[in-house]
């Protein structure tokens, strides 16, 4: 039986045109990036090719761009590394991923003061509580349960001179992304949420901004970020961002046609729901459904049962049986967010797999509510 992917904001398939970009570079260039014969300067050569690729898809100078292993270590990279020695203010939100919840978490044992934003119901940001002005800010561009994306500009505009990172993991690729025009200090980004290869990421980091490094060994990435680089891994990077912007109108358009069909289909089986955040301006492929009377575990096991790849939430707290800290923070009932899935497209999908996928969400549903 094939299945039916709906979970690409947990990761997406890579394309072959990415592997085949990793295959050239890994068997074409061996040599290691840092060294000063020709076979290393071939190699550094390349590593700076990607570089300026990622920097010129995201409106970012190359020598902005550090390699990482992800998101994630992009993410504690930018939090510890912008948090000064000395103990401050942070305002972070709990609609954040926990890549950046927990070394915030961390921060605030070490002294920090942690403040929350105001969340509304759909998932938007509406200040930082009590007025207070921190000393760092991190506040993510897309959410990976609802899709809601923030008004980073507006957000940056209200807080001028302190440290703002953003996390981007789920907005590059699926929507215009310009570093500069958010004016912010640092960025994250993770290979694999756009059809890259797993394994790396990368840190915007403004040319303007103190980083203080995590890890600490060689001098490549100007001891921000030392270790060796993998050059199939950055190449692999640039060449899936590179297609996703140069595709982005095509594959929102499709993934737009996707949701409309989705709703559509659902409405035609009388399938009663809900949709959680903002239904109209998050990100396209993105749908957060409540399907009331139904336990979303167990709707998830049939699912899974029935050949669909959906998801509660962040596969980083999948297993977790608490309700999702995202829609607690919206304020949305725990009966109603424990009857919720996350199902995310992409432009990969076809009309038959939507169909197939929505009768068999609808005989799951019928099936939970009726049990
Ligand atoms: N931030 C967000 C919003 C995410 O969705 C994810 C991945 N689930 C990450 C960060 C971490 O990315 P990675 O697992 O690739 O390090």
């Amino acid at each position: 039986m094939s299945r039916i992917y709906l979970d690409n904001n947990s990761t997406t398939p890579l394309l072959p045109e990415v592997m085949e970009a990793m295959r050239e570079c890994a068997f074409r260039y061996p040599g290691n990036p840092a060294s000063a014969h020709r076979t290393g300067a071939a190699a550094r050569r390349k590593l700076e090719e990607a570089r300026q690729i990622i920097s010129d898809c995201l409106g970012a100078f190359p020598d902005e761009v550090i390699f990482t292993s992800g998101a994630t270590e992009a993410n504690n990279l930018a939090i510890f590394g912008l948090a000064a020695d000395k103990p401050g203010m942070l305002a972070v939100s709990t609609l954040e991923h926990p890549s950046i919840l927990e070394p915030c978490r961390k921060l605030e044992s070490y002294g920090w003061t942690i403040v929350p934003w105001n969340i509304d119901g759909k998932g938007y940001v509406s200040g930082i509580r009590n007025n207070i002005k921190p000393d760092l800010i991190t506040l993510q561009l897309a959410n990976h349960e609802t899709g809601t994306v923030q008004n980073i500009t507006h957000w940056r505009a209200n807080y001028p001179h302190v440290h703002f990172h953003c996390d981007g993991t789920q907005a590059v690729g699926k929507i215009p992304v310009h570093f500069h025009e958010l004016g912010i200090n640092t960025l994250a980004l993770s290979a694999h949420k756009f059809h890259g290869p797993v394994g790396i990421g990368a840190l915007l980091l403004n040319r303007c901004t103190t980083l203080h490094p995590r890890v600490y060994g060689g001098h490549q990435q100007k001891g921000l970020r030392p270790g060796t680089e993998s050059v199939a891994l950055a190449m692999g990077m640039a060449k899936a961002l590179q297609m996703a912007v140069n595709a982005l109108p095509d594959r929102q358009a499709k993934c737009l046609h996707f949701r409309r069909l989705f709703l559509q289909l659902l409405r035609e089986h009388e399938v009663d729901h809900q949709i959680l955040g903002d239904s109209e301006h998050g990100l396209v492929h993105a749908l957060n459904l409540s399907f009331t009377g139904c336990a979303n575990d167990l709707l998830l096991i049939r699912l899974d049962l029935a050949g669909i790849d959906c998801s509660t939430g962040s596969a980083c707290s999948s297993g977790s049986m608490l309700a999702s800290p995202v829609l607690q923070a919206m304020n949305v009932p725990v009966s109603q967010s424990k009857s919720s899935i996350r199902l995310s497209l992409s432009h990969l999908l076809t009309d038959e797999q939507i169909t197939e996928a929505v009768a068999i969400i609808a005989r799951e549903v019928r099936a939970l509510r009726v049990g």
